[in-house]
């Protein structure tokens, strides 16, 4: 089975980056993956009679997923304060880099069952977590917002709706009505589980904020969306598939409707 981020590989500047600016992740992540791999072994067994119902606790992915937590309080990845869901996007895009480097697709397949499918099970355990390591933290410490900019993050943050999913305008991702929950308040979104597909695209946020998704709007065959770079509202003939090119900053992006 091919998966829509398999092939991505990072580039020398991330390589870079994690050794000089995250050694602490860095120690921690081989262990991270080794033991995500070994657990994937697990529900890939447990496959064979159906859909996986539960993490096995004995493998060892809940001891290193907080030595990891410790590393990214210790390279400023996250704040003292910082909520579960906020360090658990965060964990999905060092995950995605890691992988981009060592392409171990198991571990990033745990990854993705874990904190997508079962995120209820992993946003409990990550708070536990955060919880139990907070007296080792410094209650003033903020987190540095560089990891952002130099890493893979995957995804944008311009969205839209489609007669059958959501969609990312300006990269490859689309995420099927089946494979998430639409939540409401007090945070309303698309929380994304691949529970129907299982096709994991570890580019896709967890969690897929309402703000960024627009609603195009159809009339006379024309559809009517804006551009994810200027916010020019641009005009299309309905098809399936559109390319559109904006006439004001020359964006081009694709998206379906
Ligand atoms: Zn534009």
């Amino acid at each position: 089975m091919q998966y829509l981020f398999e092939n991505i590989r990072a580039n020398s500047t991330q390589i870079e980056f994690f050794k000089t600016k995250l050694p602490h992740v860095s120690q921690a992540m081989p262990e991270f993956f080794r033991s995500m791999a070994i657990a994937y072994k697990s529900i890939e067994q447990k496959n064979l009679y159906g859909m996986p119902q539960g993490i096995r606790q004995d493998l060892g992915v809940d001891t290193s997923l907080k030595l990891l937590l410790i590393a990214c309080f210790n390279d400023h990845v996250i704040a003292a304060n910082e909520s579960a869901k906020s360090a658990i996007e965060k964990l999905r895009v060092l995950t995605l880099n890691w992988y981009a480097i060592k392409g171990e697709i198991n571990a990033a397949l745990f990854f993705s069952y874990y904190f997508y499918t079962m995120s209820s099970n992993a946003l409990f355990i990550t708070k536990d977590l955060l919880k139990q390591i907070e007296f080792l933290v410094d209650a003033s410490q903020s987190a540095s917002h560089a990891f952002e900019e130099t890493l893979l993050i995957g995804h944008s943050k311009s969205w839209y709706r489609s007669s059958n999913g959501v969609g990312d305008k300006l990269n490859d991702v689309f995420i099927h009505d089946s494979d998430f929950t639409k939540t409401d308040l007090p945070k309303p979104g698309y929380q994304v589980h691949y529970k129907k597909s299982f096709q994991y695209d570890l580019r896709a946020p967890i969690f897929v904020d309402l703000t960024w998704v627009e609603a195009p709007v159809t009339s006379d065959g024309k559809v009517i969306m804006s551009c994810p770079s200027c916010g020019q509202k641009c005009r299309g003939p309905v098809f399936a598939q559109l390319e559109v090119r904006c006439p004001r900053c020359k964006q081009v992006w694709t998206q379906r409707t």
